[in-house]
């Protein structure tokens, strides 16, 4: 991976701009919505002269530079070659595009350019860097067998933050995607040795969805058809060989925010916006294939069901905030103590369902009435003040199918309720600890 961009800068913190802009109107407006819109933090300088210091003093630390092409003391875009050397991404505020203009754009390898004079140019540039910043967090695969290409490709992916990797042909590219599953973008040529772009997509999608990966390829194919094959074959976009950089940009943008939006929408759709939690129907549309992988595995599986003991005393005392708060803690505790092989969802009020697979000779009870334990010694603060809460717990881990499995565990958890609460049900009966 060509690390000239740092796509991991800057590590944690919030993220910093560099703005060099010698109009105090145009900087104040922009200054002001970067850091209420996006929170970012804002290093200002007006003259080459400051902004070279501050390139030489902090580079690391800056996500992106924001660039006017005329200051005062460099007036023909001086400090766009010096921020682009310095390797930090860079974007440039321009009063109009002429063909020197964008000769120069290329050799600079600039992010993107924003017309200063456009109506809603401030907007725009926020868009930009909120897509610039996102982009760290996004992998991207190259396949394209020409080396100046491939190059080509990756230093403009580069420059829009993404982290980028490369193959020569179809074959390294799927062992590349095996290798790094989360990679959500699959930029590929049309013609390469070995396996080219049209074989490379047909196997892509066997195994990935349009809603997980996005592929566009590119060629310089003269065939009429050959964009009409590729989409069919199941590339979600076609870029033709030359191409303008802003064309490039717009179309990777484009695929990138689709799978964005379906991500949104699937997490929306399944998950508890309150707790984030996973919710019944995501529970019920998983929990067959994790009993079944489970069980491949050799593994015991145990259907938990948990609910807050009094719980609209604590809305009655705290309201339905200081609910909520404790709602969100116990969520916290449960994704903390149950993350790993098992399936947590809150299935409604403060109810919540632990799908989970453990060795057959775990002591599954011992294990939830620690937990119930903890929670029950836990102070949760709701603003100024703190509150306790206990659990009761219905288990089932002896039934073969999911909805049986849930039935006796919602049994014993009524069991749980209806012998004095705060208190776990479950079988074998040394699970049954506070009976
Ligand atoms: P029990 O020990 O028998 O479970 O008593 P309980 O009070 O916990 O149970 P009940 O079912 O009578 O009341 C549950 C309450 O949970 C009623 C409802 O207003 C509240 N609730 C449900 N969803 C939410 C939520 O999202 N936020 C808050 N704050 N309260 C909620
Ligand atoms: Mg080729
Ligand atoms: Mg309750
Ligand atoms: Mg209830």
């Amino acid at each position: 991976m060509d690390k000239r961009f740092n796509a991991t800068r800057p590590d944690g913190d919030t993220p910093k701009i560099l703005l060099v802009e010698d109009s105090q109107f145009f900087a104040s407006i922009v200054l002001r919505r970067i850091q209420e819109d996006l929170g970012f933090q804002v290093d200002w300088e007006k003259t080459y002269a400051e902004a070279t210091a501050a390139i030489d003093c902090c580079k690391q630390s800056y996500l992106l530079a924001l660039l006017d092409l005329n200051l005062p003391d460099a007036p023909n875009g001086e400090i766009i070659q010096y921020a682009t050397t310095h390797a930090i991404p860079s974007l440039i505020f321009t009063a109009g595009i002429d063909n020197d203009f964008r000769s120069n754009l290329i050799t600079w390898s600039v992010a993107d350019y924003v017309l200063k004079d456009s109506e809603d140019c401030v907007d725009t540039l926020l868009q930009i860097i909120r897509r610039i910043e996102k982009n760290r967090h996004i992998k991207v695969l190259v396949a394209e067998d020409s080396k100046s290409m491939r190059h080509a490709v990756v230093r403009l992916l580069e420059t829009q933050l993404f982290q980028v990797f490369t193959a020569k042909d179809g074959i390294e590219a799927l062992k590349t995607l095996t290798q790094y599953p989360d990679i959500k973008l699959v930029i590929t040529d049309y013609d390469m040795p070995r396996m080219g772009g049209f074989e490379l997509i047909q196997t892509l999608r066997k195994s990935h969805s349009k809603n997980d990966l996005g592929v566009i390829a590119i060629s310089a194919s003269d065939d009429p058809l050959l964009s009409a094959k590729l989409i069919k074959s199941g590339a979600d976009d076609f870029i033709p060989k030359p191409f303008q950089v802003e064309e490039f940009h717009y179309r990777v943008r484009h695929v990138v925010e689709m799978l964005e939006h379906i991500e949104l929408i699937r997490d929306l759709s399944y998950k508890d916006p309150l707790t984030k939690l996973s919710n019944r129907r995501f529970f019920f549309e998983n929990a067959d294939q994790f009993v079944d992988e489970a069980r491949q595995k050799g593994l015991a599986v145990t259907v938990a069901m948990l609910d807050i003991d009094f719980f609209k005393r604590v809305n009655d005392t705290y309201g339905h905030h200081g609910g909520d708060v404790v709602l969100q803690h116990l969520s916290a505790m449960i994704r903390a103590e149950f993350a790993h092989n098992a399936l947590t969802s809150r299935f409604g009020g403060e109810e919540f369902c632990i799908l989970l697979s453990h060795t057959k000779d775990e002591d599954i009870g011992t294990r939830f009435d620690a937990f119930r334990l903890a929670v029950e010694t836990t102070m949760i603060q709701v603003d100024s003040q703190t509150v306790q809460i206990t659990i009761s717990t219905g288990l089932s881990s002896e039934s073969e199918t999911v909805e049986t499995m849930l039935k006796l565990a919602d049994t014993r958890l009524y069991t749980a309720k209806e012998t004095g609460r705060n208190r776990v049900i479950g079988k074998p009966p040394s699970a049954n600890v506070r009976d």
